[in-house]
């Protein structure tokens, strides 16, 4: 069975732009998704949905088989990470530490146990050396590692990150998939939206072609670019 299920969904802003005119979409735990197209086909439209950061005008998103539709925003944003593409609207704390362990504490952990998980999280994703720096102080890349981490702490099963490279130099790309590929071996099913075709043709293994509002292609990477 698909981890999440969208059926039908429409999405019509309220300036009565149609963002998303019916998608279908099954994503299966495991799945490692990049989602691509034109500035304004509705990749991110799509993706801010499946964890309520938008309300569908219309159609249904099923997770582990159970309508998303009134659930708690904290409760999904547990299961379902959604990394946005500008992080800085999303630092809030004087520190790295400070940073990971503030979603941590929204989400009711102790005191202790913020600090533990943060300290945890920001080894794995590298960023431990940096945990007393304010989070401006770091570069592009790092601050979307730390954006990364922050998510990760709550250990959700689906990690959404749109445009995970960019604005980032070649070493900074080349890191960050090297983590988002790590997440997935350690079972993360992963959605990207990104132009970067490195990520199409190496890293990820279903490909998503999003248009004016619809998926025009679901394939594999390999089929992608045909005709
Ligand atoms: P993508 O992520 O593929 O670039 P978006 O989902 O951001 O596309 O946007 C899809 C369409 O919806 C675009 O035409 C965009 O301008 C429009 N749009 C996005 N957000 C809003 C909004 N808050 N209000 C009105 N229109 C929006
Ligand atoms: P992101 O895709 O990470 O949300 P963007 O820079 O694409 O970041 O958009 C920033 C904000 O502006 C988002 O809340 C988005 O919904 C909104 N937005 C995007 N396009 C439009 C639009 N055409 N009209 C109104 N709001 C928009």
């Amino acid at each position: 069975a698909p981890i999440l299920s969208i059926n039908n969904l429409t999405h019509t802003y309220h300036n009565g732009h149609q963002a998303l005119k019916g998608i279908d979409l099954d994503v299966y735990a495991g799945d490692y998704i990049a989602i691509i197209g034109q500035n304004g086909a509705g990749k991110s439209t799509l993706c801010k949905h499946f964890n309520r950061l938008l309300t569908p005008t219309g159609g249904s998103i099923l997770f582990q088989g159970e309508s998303i539709a009134g659930k708690d925003t904290a409760d999904l944003a547990r299961h379902i990470g959604y990394v946005f593409q500008n992080p800085d609207h999303q630092i809030f704390s004087a520190s790295v530490l400070e940073e990971v362990m503030y979603g941590l504490r929204i989400q009711g952990f102790s005191e202790s146990e913020q600090k533990e998980k943060a300290l945890e999280v920001l080894a794995f994703v590298g960023l431990d050396a940096y945990s007393e720096r304010h989070p401006f102080s770091l570069g592009k890349g790092l601050r979307q590692r730390l954006a990364v981490a922050t998510i990760l702490a709550l250990e959700p099963q689906i990690l959404i990150i749109d445009e995970p490279t960019t604005g980032q130099d070649w070493r900074g790309t080349q890191s960050m998939l090297e983590l988002i590929g790590k997440l997935h071996e350690r079972g993360h099913t992963i959605i990207l939206i990104t132009h970067n075709m490195q990520i199409v043709t190496e890293h990820a293994k279903r490909v998503l072609i999003m248009g004016q509002g619809r998926i025009l292609k679901d394939c594999k990477p390999w089929h992608a670019f045909e005709d």
